[in-house]
């Protein structure tokens, strides 16, 4: 396979951002070799500027649950851009994104746009702290909740493979108003909880996909709900993930738990740069202007992003959807694994909706700490041997990848025998 082209573009690229990206885990630091420059998406597939084609799993990370370059999405962002990209005030798309959002989910009242997960996230601590006038935190371990300076503590995502667990730059002082527990341990977050005056919030990734796919129990969610109700500490789902992904109402609707605020972001967006915090009516009544909780942005809502998203949220309510990309990504994934247990490779798959994780053990898997970093090793072969073959995975062990709407099941056949020609070379 020639990268001839992404090569080049990579080397000139490194000239004018840090490690010639605009994001660190697209550096491919983990894997190894180039990133691909990619020219073009379509359906399931993309294009690097060498012309070579791929199916891709990473789908942006995740927004283009309905594929690349969706017909939908693309007539209504060429609609909205006949009128301009931006006025700074409120217009109908906010309106009219808002209500279908709000009328189909039963976990909020009340919501404001952002641009990004990260803003969507570092406001919703930011109102925890306001409602609650505590400042404290509590976070778990693996769970990935931005940038923001108080969440990048023991967090996923781009920072597994770099071996770090919180990010220079940090003040101390920042660092202290967070505490971390591991997943899966609800008596370590009642002690703690117990043993804190000042705590304002618990936040998860309801489905922590950031570090793998620490899949967590019902019963586990539903006792942090009991445990927050108890002593009085609001509970956040950080759903920029899960939200519109495993379900319209995300995993609030999954689990049916109700959260005191809930982030969205990726999928909202309909690939272009959205995200949202939503509560009830009472804690939404805190943010300006209504109440005291400062928070703005000069391009929320601006009606591009509002347009997008509101054709994306349209194709999502539609009955059956979830269903029907549950069941065809099972099918996809259980091809795979019923090959590797004939071959008995040490390899699972852990699933939900239509988000997958390669996981190199048979243990399951629900804490960070019980993620061998040496099982990345099989990793890095397994990428290497699907972008020869034409399959494009994140460039990280530690990424889930994700079935879109257009991987049709002749799509997923393909990228399953693929997958398991892969997986030979793996254990070989
Ligand atoms: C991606 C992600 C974020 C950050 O969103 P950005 O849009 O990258 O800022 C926050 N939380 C979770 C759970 C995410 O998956």
């Amino acid at each position: 396979m020639n990268r001839k082209n992404s090569e080049t573009l990579y080397s000139e690229a490194k000239n004018y951002f840090p490690g010639g990206v605009s994001s660190p885990v697209r550096a491919f630091k983990s894997v190894g070799g180039t990133p691909l420059f990619i020219k073009k998406g379509d359906g399931a597939y993309v294009w690097d500027e060498d012309d070579n084609q791929f199916i891709d799993f990473c789908c942006s990370w995740g927004p283009l649950i309905l594929g690349h370059n969706n017909a939908g999405i693309r007539e209504a962002i060429i609609e909205a851009v006949h009128n301009g990209t931006s006025f700074g005030t409120p217009t109908r798309f906010e309106n009219r994104l808002g209500k279908l959002l709000i009328e189909n989910n039963r976990f909020i009242e009340k919501m404001r746009f952002v641009s990004s997960g990260t803003e969507a996230v570092m406001s919703a601590i930011r109102l925890a702290r306001g409602y609650t006038g505590k400042s404290k935190i509590l976070k778990f371990e693996g769970c990935y909740h931005g940038h923001v300076d108080s969440l990048l503590v023991k967090a996923g995502s781009g920072l597994v493979t770099f071996g770090v667990s919180t990010s220079a730059g940090i003040p101390e002082a920042f660092a202290k108003e967070t505490l971390v527990l591991p997943l899966n341990d609800l008596d370590a977050v009642e002690k703690l909880i117990q043993e804190t005056d000042d705590l304002a919030c618990v936040i998860i990734e309801p489905v922590p996909a950031n570090n793998g796919l620490l899949l967590q129990t019902k019963e586990y969610l539903e006792g942090l709900r009991t445990l927050c109700t108890k002593y009085n500490v609001l509970l956040i789902f950080d759903e920029v993930i899960s939200g519109f992904r495993v379900g319209f109402e995300g995993a609030a609707g999954y689990y049916n738990i109700q959260p005191d605020i809930v982030t969205y972001g990726k999928i909202i967006g309909g690939g272009m740069p959205v995200g949202a915090y939503a509560a009830s009516n009472e804690l939404m009544s805190c943010v300006a202007p209504e109440g005291p909780v400062y928070q703005a942005g000069t391009l929320s809502g601006n009606p591009v992003a509002m347009s997008a998203g509101y054709a994306a949220a349209a194709q999502l309510i539609e009955s059956g959807f979830y269903e029907n990309m549950a069941a065809k990504t099972q099918r996809f994934i259980v091809k795979i694994d019923d090959y590797c247990k004939a071959k008995g490779y040490e390899v699972t798959f852990p699933t939900i909706g239509s988000i997958f994780w390669i996981a190199f053990t048979h243990d399951t898997i629900r804490t960070a700490e019980q993620i061998d970093p040496k099982s990345m090793g099989k990793f890095k072969v397994l990428h290497a041997e699907l972008l020869e073959r034409g399959i494009y995975l994140g460039p990280s062990g530690y990424e889930v990848g994700f079935v879109s709407a257009a991987h049709t099941e002749e799509i997923l056949d393909e990228s399953a025998r693929i997958m398991c020609e892969a997986m030979d070379v793996v254990f070989l």
